[in-house]
């Protein structure tokens, strides 16, 4: 008969511990066990090389490890790894690793899809399957931290929540996984390398403020005009921008943490001066700094990317009132591994 095995990830270091005790063994073995699972990222009791056979092998008949494993892998030209990552119920989410001269950067999933309608995003397009459980999300984390290692010899420096899906609507999971990348038993990361992008929920951006978080707060914002913004990311006309624009003060008045504004300049749709300068005024609300991001085509036209005079005069325009902007160009664009394209093949 086959017995369900429970995940040995869903105990904590002390039932570990008290699992080995009713074993008859030392309660330290758990904490060499739990150091495996956690800060090594072993995939199986094999690979537990300080445990002799015996507890291997007693583990192996008790528990399982659902893991995540890399299902496929894309190189880009600039160095930009895609994984296709399946987890234990056979779904498949993408991560990426982003490498730079100075930094190496995790984009990381936090569901299976997405329900939000954002017009421009081929996540959107997939209906929300799941939400990832914190192992899930921390998985594609240490693959991505082992991957930088090896290719490129440190380790990950960043880590984005950038991937498929709105993680403030997977927040208690995403909290999780963070708590424990930030743990000096995961990877010990700082929390300010890690920046939590949303799409702007002012409910949940008050929570996060008053939760105290340590990690950074980005908005994909891409117009600060309601009937724009409303019509290239519907679900937004029950978030008005006045909402959105309160929770963010709050966040502030709380976390004195700076929040970026993602944003794509699109023709036709906001390369008008009357956009430049309702992003010039919301920028004023709270500090801020603007991430212009290149727009990367899923395939149907509707949107185009700007031409170079409109992002130049949204330049202007920010740094004319001192205001933060930092162009962000594409990476991994050939693999589809780029903002917005992760699941248009897939
Ligand atoms: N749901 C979260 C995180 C995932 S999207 C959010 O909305 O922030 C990550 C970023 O990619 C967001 O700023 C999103 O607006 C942007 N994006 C989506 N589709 C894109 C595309 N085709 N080209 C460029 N950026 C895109």
């Amino acid at each position: 008969m086959q017995i369900d095995k429970k995940d040995i990830r869903s105990l904590s270091k002390e039932q570990l511990r008290d699992f080995f005790v009713s074993q008859g063994d030392k309660a330290f073995r758990g904490n060499q066990v739990y150091e495996w699972l956690w800060s090594k990222g072993a995939h199986s009791f094999e690979d537990m090389s300080n445990l002799s056979l015996a507890t291997r092998e007693m583990l192996d008949a008790n528990f399982v490890i659902n893991h995540i494993k890399v299902d496929s892998m894309q190189v880009s030209t600039d160095g930009t790894i895609k994984n296709g990552v399946k987890l234990h119920d056979g779904l498949i989410v993408e991560s990426v690793l982003i490498p730079t001269e100075t930094r190496t950067t995790a984009c990381v999933s936090s569901q299976v899809g997405c329900s939000l309608d954002c017009e421009f995003c081929a996540t959107a397009r997939l209906k929300r399957m799941r939400n990832l459980n914190p192992d899930e999300i921390y998985d594609q984390v240490l693959t991505i931290d082992q991957q930088s290692r090896q290719n490129h010899g440190h380790p990950l420096s960043n880590i984005v929540f950038m991937g498929m899906g709105e993680p403030l609507m997977n927040y208690n999971n995403v909290q999780k996984a963070i708590e424990k990348i930030t743990s000096e038993e995961g990877l010990g990361m700082s929390p300010k390398r890690i920046t939590v992008s949303t799409s702007g929920l002012p409910k949940m951006i008050k929570k996060l403020a008053d939760d105290g978080v340590k990690f950074k707060l980005a908005v994909s914002l891409h117009s600060a005009i309601e009937e724009t913004r409303n019509r290239i990311m519907p679900f937004t006309k029950n978030f008005p921008l006045t909402e959105l624009r309160e929770s963010l003060q709050y966040w502030y008045s709380k976390t004195k943490s700076r929040v970026t504004y993602e944003y794509v300049i699109w023709k036709g749709i906001n390369d008008d001066k009357a956009s430049v300068d309702a992003l010039v005024k919301f920028c004023k609300y709270v500090p801020c700094k603007v991430n212009l991001i290149e727009y990367n085509p899923i395939d149907d036209g509707e949107f185009q990317q700007a031409d170079e005079r409109a992002t130049n005069s949204y330049i202007a325009a920010l740094e004319k009132n001192d205001i933060t902007v930092v162009v962000r160009r594409s990476r991994g664009k050939d693999i589809d591994a780029a903002c917005g394209q992760l699941a248009n093949k897939s």
